[in-house]
């Protein structure tokens, strides 16, 4: 048999555990017992900030709690079965913000982190020994170690951290622009860069590409590996159907001049032939009539059923996937 393919995932929250989950069970299906030694999400901390005394990683907590099966399936964020006795508390002492909900299972993890951190492991570190809790099946790997947490930037000039804008106002405050600042001077978290080059594979999750696919996009180093890799990079589109399937990205799309559309997230993201990070892009079967056009941008579209409702589709989605990238 040959060796099992090393894949390399670069994924926001949402949708990135949704992938991970298939891809995880597509290698399984393959009989590949350990995926933890072959497979490593690439994680966006542009979600990551600081509240009530605590660092809070978002995606990286998602993946995590996914894989781990420790994770509130209804609500789309945090742990099943948890309380919110601290929360309680830290609102009664005007501690926080209001509007933003920490579990109380959630925050011993906030609390494991910051401490670690306190201690002088780097989130790398941290994220490796958070890994050890629970069989994941995947390595995960922040994008960076370096703080960049991403500021919305208002039409008139007002500042706001991504999770208030998101969170609080739900994204109806029309962005000019989304900043990681310091982004400019940080560089992948160790192991980022070697594990896009020596991949077999690269998928893109079908996450949200400005604040979740951008902000790794953005680290200097991460791009010129997606362009040395021999590995093909096939990407997975977050919109179907002209639609965006949850959460808010396409006021995010707005706000960069990409509209909400399949074809056009492509073109966003661009063929590697051309300075871009895209090989080949999966297209929903409603999007087919865009294939043509992603072809015409030296991009090989590829459709296939998008929808990662159930553990089943995920993972047929990812075989898809892998099979596109020739493992
Ligand atoms: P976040 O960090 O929690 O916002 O999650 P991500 O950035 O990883 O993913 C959010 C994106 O996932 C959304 O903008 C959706 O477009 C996409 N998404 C969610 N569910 C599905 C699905 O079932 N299929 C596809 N193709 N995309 C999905
Ligand atoms: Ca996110």
């Amino acid at each position: 048999m040959s060796a099992a393919p090393r894949i390399v995932v670069l994924a926001g929250g949402v949708g990135g555990s949704r992938f991970m989950l298939g891809v995880r069970e597509a290698l399984r299906r393959r009989g590949i017992d350990d995926t933890a030694a072959v497979l490593t999400a690439v994680v966006n901390t542009g979600d990551d900030l600081w509240l009530s005394g605590v660092r809070l990683q978002p995606d990286v907590d998602s993946i995590t709690y996914a894989l781990a099966g420790v994770n509130d399936v209804e609500r789309g964020w945090g742990r099943t079965d948890d309380s919110e006795r601290v929360n309680r508390e830290l609102q009664e002492w005007g501690a926080g913000w209001p509007w933003f909900t920490l579990g109380d299972l959630d925050l011993g993890t906030h609390l494991a982190r910051t401490g670690w951190l306190r201690d002088g492991l780097t989130p790398t570190q941290v994220i490796e020994r958070m890994s050890r809790r629970w069989e994941l099946g995947a390595r995960l790997l922040p994008m960076t170690d370096a703080e960049v947490d991403t500021v919305v930037v208002l039409r008139d000039g007002s500042r706001l951290h991504f999770q208030e804008w998101w969170t609080r106002h739900r994204a109806t405050l029309a962005p000019a622009r989304f900043e990681n600042p310091g982004i400019a001077a940080a560089a992948p978290a160790p192991g980022v860069t070697d594990a896009i080059t020596s991949a077999d594979a690269v998928l893109l999750a079908p996450s949200n590409p400005v604040v979740s696919v951008g902000p790794i996009l953005a680290v200097p180093g991460i791009r010129e590996a997606l362009g040395a890799t021999p590995a093909p990079v096939v990407g997975v589109s977050p919109i179907i159907g002209g639609r965006i399937v949850r959460g808010m990205a396409d006021v995010c799309l707005t706000a960069i001049g990409v509209e909400t559309s399949a074809s056009a997230v492509a073109t966003h993201y661009g063929t590697r032939t051309a300075g871009g990070v895209l090989d080949a892009w999966l297209l929903a079967e409603e999007d087919a009539a865009l294939a043509e056009e992603v072809a015409g941008r030296g991009i090989r579209p590829v459709v296939a059923p998008l929808w990662m409702t159930d553990a089943s589709r995920s993972a047929a989605l990812a075989e898809t996937a892998l099979a596109t990238a020739g493992v």
